[in-house]
């Protein structure tokens, strides 16, 4: 079992983020490069938290990510995969993102079910 999420109401505190000089990303893009699906754009935005100003990957639409992080699919094309064994490859018009959810996300999904003996 994995602990993915929680939904609280509680006001959490943050910790104190790493200051300018120590962020580790030194915008070698890589991230963007290895997520599947082309979630993550070149262009940048920024925004605040609490104050205090961040720059964050602009993100493509969100289906993008669903299909990878749900593991409905783990393979896109490219050099790089993730754990799932679903397998197919994410159309690059966002318009198909909704058709391929039954044509392809559900069977992919089954399929797996079924290979690793997953139930539900
Ligand atoms: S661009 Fe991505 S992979 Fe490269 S250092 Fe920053 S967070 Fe890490």
């Amino acid at each position: 079992m994995a602990l993915a999420s929680v939904v609280t109401q509680t006001k959490l505190k943050p910790t104190e983020p790493l200051s300018a000089e120590e962020n580790y990303c030194d915008n070698c893009k890589l991230c963007s490069k290895v997520f599947l699906g082309d979630y993550m754009i070149t262009e940048e935005y920024e925004d605040e938290i609490e104050g205090i100003k961040y720059k964050s990957a602009q993100k493509a639409h969100p289906m993008r990510r669903s299909y990878v992080c749900t593991g409905s699919t783990g393979y896109n094309e490219g050099n790089w995969s993730t754990w799932s064994s679903a397998r197919f490859s994410i159309p690059r018009n966002d318009e198909e993102l909704i058709e391929i959810f039954q044509k392809k996300a559900v069977p992919a999904q089954s399929e797996r079910n079924q290979n690793h003996k997953i139930e539900g």
